[in-house]
């Protein structure tokens, strides 16, 4: 397996020369107080070196030695301990973090990147800063003043880690059901008893506390989702100084065996009258949960995609190295016995389609990350573009998080298949990236429900409406581009696949009033063609940043942009096509077995 390397010219390219990040920032001034192009530029070198050098090393040794249960506690994998306190020290824990609380403030856009190298490194361990950092987010969001003092800082600095303890044994995708109740405790706490499974680092070694945000029922509380509360359960309870005290009865009863993320505590956590604190309102803990989960969704698409980049580092080098049989066109290096397989067609085709993922991938995920921060950060003036940015990411979120995923597992398998026999052997790495990517798919919510969530809630749920923030997004693009000589082999290509993204977005709409089955029918080929139309955009728009820097470009950088722009285009939108015709075919033929013929 070739060397994870983070992808730094790539993040430049796309940060920079696509969308201008150091633009969107300075347009922010919450933002341009704490980055500017050069401390973003030397954030992103010093990342790729600890990712670089000291989480991917570890990738191999985590996922053969897994995490170890006893009732005292589960011990990580050799030097995932050291690595944290790498973290710890370097501050990655804080970057996206708020500032009043000890946080560094930085954009989404550049905190993306970051994740991307954590998993694409390492997404056992990069699971335990994600699941830190989003915690930091709810808490921050939702938490009391007394919370966010006590928690937020050791929480930022990576002292004390976090966890989302969402799931129990007979609740997973409808948390409406889950059983854990908070009965009031005398002085403001709460006892919180029941059983969690499932929790990622739930309990471990690397920090000093554990601070649980746990999903759970008060007394009398309505059922179903409107009826569950947020609670803030540490592993040891905190002193009024700060210091660390009692156990707090929530402890791990096991940990899973299971197919990949092998390095990383997949834990049962029993909560025995653990003694936790509200974190928001009564009975909004879903909606509190949800703030976090717009962040951590983009976040695990970006699992996929680091995976995906990881994959096709490898394949690229094996491909280039591995010799066998002669190019259709005649031997390429008859000094050798054979060809590298690279000259072969086939070896090309999932070589670019990789590339044509991962790089459209990582475009995508870049241009969520930008209105997650204009989201967040836009003035109070600026409510018209706040309100856009919101309607926007509400509408991307799924789609970055399932698109990326699936895209991310085909790609990893592709991988695989780049290098043949060896790709199923465990040494090439190639295996691992399969068995590490295909949890993306499942956990955060299900791909299915993801899908769900885009075509039911937020295009037939606004009538078309935050559909039509983005389609005008696309639209503009072409109409200001029109006269743009590079991009004129894409822009009717780009024109006409939003016309057909547009026309089925119209279709589920209209059937969805009629059939109760039409959004389930269509959703999951529906989420595939706007994640297809969506990189067709972001290609047309790397092209854009290319074209210009293409003549005389002797590293092949901007040259291989676009060629690889024009194997996407002519390869892979085309499946929109067969997806559109699916979809209009509408529920029937999903609907008409009986439970017998199955
Ligand atoms: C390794 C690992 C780590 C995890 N980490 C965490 C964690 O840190 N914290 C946490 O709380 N949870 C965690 N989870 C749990 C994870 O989020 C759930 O497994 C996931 O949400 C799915 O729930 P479920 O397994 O109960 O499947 P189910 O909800 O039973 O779903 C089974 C299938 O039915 C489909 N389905 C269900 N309802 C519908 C519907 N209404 N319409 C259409 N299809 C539907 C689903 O898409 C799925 O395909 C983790 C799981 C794993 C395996």
């Amino acid at each position: 397996m070739a060397d994870y390397q983070a992808p730094l010219r790539e993040m430049r390219f796309v940060l920079n020369e696509v969308f201008d990040a150091p633009a969107l920032w300075a347009s922010l001034p919450k933002v341009a107080e704490n980055v500017d192009p050069d401390t973003a530029d030397a954030i992103l070198e010093e990342a790729g070196k600890i990712t670089s050098g000291v989480l991917a090393p570890l990738n191999r040794e985590g996922d053969e030695q897994g995490c170890k249960w006893t009732a005292e506690g589960v011990t990580s994998p050799e030097g995932f301990k050291e690595a944290y306190q790498t973290i710890v020290d370097g501050g990655w824990n804080a970057l996206g973090g708020n500032p009043e609380q000890g946080g560094m403030g930085m954009p989404k856009t550049l905190v993306s990147q970051f994740e991307e190298m954590l998993q694409g490194a390492n997404m056992a361990f990069g699971l335990a800063p994600m699941l830190t950092a989003g915690a930091c987010l709810a808490l921050d969001a939702h938490g009391s003043n007394e919370l966010k003092e006590t928690y937020l800082p050791k929480m930022y600095s990576g002292v004390w880690s976090g966890a989302m303890d969402l799931t129990e044994p007979h609740a997973g995708t409808d948390l409406g059901i889950i059983r854990t109740k908070a009965e009031p405790n005398d002085d403001g706490s709460f006892a919180v008893t029941g059983t969690k499974i499932f929790i990622t680092w739930g309990e471990h070694d690397m920090a000093e506390n554990i601070v649980h945000l746990v999903l759970a029922k008060l007394p009398g509380a309505p059922k179903g989702p409107k009826g569950i509360s947020m609670f803030l359960v540490p592993k040891f309870l905190v002193k009024d100084d700060g210091s660390l005290g009692d156990r707090n009865p929530v402890t791990c009863g096991s940990i899973e065996k299971k197919m990949g993320i092998k390095g990383s505590a997949t834990c049962v956590m029993n909560y025995d009258a653990a003694r936790g604190w509200l974190v928001g309102e009564e009975n909004k803990g879903l909606n509190a949960m949800f703030t976090m989960m717009n962040y951590e969704r983009l976040g695990v698409g970006v699992q996929g995609l680091g995976a995906a980049e990881a994959s096709l580092q490898s394949a690229r080098e094996y491909a280039k190295d591995r010799i066998q049989s002669r190019a259709p066109s005649g031997a390429q290096q008859p000094e050798k016995a054979a060809d590298p397989i690279l000259v072969h067609p086939d070896v090309r085709r999932m070589l670019l389609t990789m590339k044509g993922y991962v790089e459209g991938g990582r475009a995508f995920s870049t241009y969520v990350a930008q209105w997650l921060d204009i989201a967040k950060y836009a003035d109070d003036s600026e409510q018209e573009r706040r309100i856009h940015a919101e309607g926007m990411v509400s509408l991307l979120t799924p789609v970055a998080k399932a698109f990326l995923t699936d895209r991310g597992l085909d790609v990893c398998i592709i991988g695989q298949q780049v290098l043949g026999g060896h790709g199923f052997i465990r040494e090439w790495g190639q295996e691992q990236l399969v068995r590490d990517c295909r949890i993306t798919q499942i956990y955060e919510g299900t791909n299915g429900i993801q899908a769900l969530d885009l075509m039911g809630r937020k295009v037939v749920g606004s009538q078309g409406k935050l559909y039509e923030l983005f389609a005008q997004d696309v639209a503009a693009f072409i109409e200001e581009n029109s006269d743009e000589q590079s991009l004129r082999p894409y822009l009717e290509l780009l024109a006409a696949a939003l016309e057909r993204l547009s026309d089925v977005t119209e279709h589920v709409i209209n059937q969805a009033s009629e059939t109760p089955d039409a959004v389930g029918a269509a959703s999951v080929d529906y989420l595939d063609l706007f994640g297809l139309t969506a990189l067709a955009y972001m290609w047309a728009r790397m092209v854009k940043a290319a074209a210009a820097k293409a003549e005389g470009d002797t590293s092949g950088f901007y040259t291989g942009k676009l060629k690889t722009a024009r194997f996407y285009y002519d390869r892979l939108l085309p499946k929109t096509v067969s997806l559109a015709e699916g979809i209009r075919s509408g529920s029937d033929s999903m609907m008409a077995l009986t439970a017998e013929e199955f």
